[in-house]
């Protein structure tokens, strides 16, 4: 019992699972410690802390923020930010605005290709009223196409209509930097980790935001090798950074588990005082 997911996400964004139940299945993988890291918002985190507190597994606020560098959506992941500061609570407001936004234009680009897909649709395949601190992602939009009937699944919705590069697919409206994220991450007190860096399909960009201000690097992602993961836990180690990593759980949809299941990364607690430690207000 001395293991960490600091990825995972929830009913709060485009997880399927409550964050009572992310924190239960983490104490059933046998984990000392789960970290919830939903899209854009903070509104799992209570739940979680409160799970957490009853069955004995320590819960880390977390945050996944959706950037953009040069055309490349870059994630960045917050630890130990105060979920309560006002200032970072109206940059998720601002951010979930731009989702809201972007999600309006894929459905209307939807509606170009000719189908009728609607954003209330859209909010009921997500389980929201709007204006919720939750937020709603293309795997809401993928999900509302299987229920249309126009898709099998929502992978296949991913496939033909909502991956980069197909035709569903809107370029986000203006989006925050890394850098900018890095900022907002550490003047709400946390720790500012680079997510997934693997999937971008271009290794120099890593070491860039490390020069830029992240405090580390998530290398062990269930989308990343061996050979990933090395690459990134050395060159964080080379920079004097943080080598962190999760599963980036999100539940399955139809049988099919994206990403991977809790537990399937993990990184030894030492990295959670590591994290404090580096927060701005550790
Ligand atoms: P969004 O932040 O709304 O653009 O949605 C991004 C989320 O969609 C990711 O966090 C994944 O959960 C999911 N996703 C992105 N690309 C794919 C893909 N090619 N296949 C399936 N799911 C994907
Ligand atoms: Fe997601
Ligand atoms: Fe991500
Ligand atoms: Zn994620």
């Amino acid at each position: 019992m001395n293991r960490a997911d600091l990825h995972t996400h929830t009913t709060a964004s485009d997880g399927v699972h409550r964050p009572a139940d992310n924190v239960k299945m983490a104490k059933e993988a046998g984990l000392a410690a789960i970290a919830i890291t939903d899209h854009d918002t903070v509104a799992g985190i209570a739940e979680a802390k409160e799970a957490g507190r009853s069955c004995g597994v320590e819960v880390v606020p977390g945050v996944e923020i959706s950037t953009s560098y040069e055309g490349t959506e870059i994630h960045v992941l917050g630890y130990y930010i105060d979920v309560e500061d006002p200032t970072l609570l109206r940059r998720l407001i601002s951010q979930r605005n731009v989702r809201d936004a972007r999600n309006e234009g894929i459905v209307a680009r939807l509606n170009e290709l000719g189908i009728p897909l609607t954003m209330a649709e859209v909010a009921e395949a997500a389980g929201r009223e709007p204006g919720m601190d939750e937020t709603i992602g293309r795997p809401h939009i993928a999900e509302a196409l299987v229920r249309r009937g126009v898709v099998a699944t929502t992978q296949e919705a991913f496939d033909r209509y909502l991956a980069k590069g197909k035709p569903g697919y809107v370029d986000p409206p203006p989006r925050i930097s890394p850098r900018e994220a890095f900022e907002w991450i550490r003047e709400a007190g946390g720790t500012a980790i680079v997510a997934h860096p693997g999937l971008y399909r271009n290794d120099s960009l890593a070491e860039k935001f490390l020069l830029d201000g992240a405090d580390g690097l998530e290398a062990y992602h269930s989308d990343h090798g061996p050979e990933a993961e090395r690459f990134f836990r050395e060159l964080a180690e080379k920079h004097g950074k943080l080598a962190t990593g999760g599963s980036d759980f999100h539940g399955a949809r139809k049988g099919k588990i994206y990403h991977g299941a809790i537990g399937n990364r993990t990184v030894d607690v030492s990295v959670l005082a590591e994290l404090r430690r580096r927060s701005a207000r550790g």
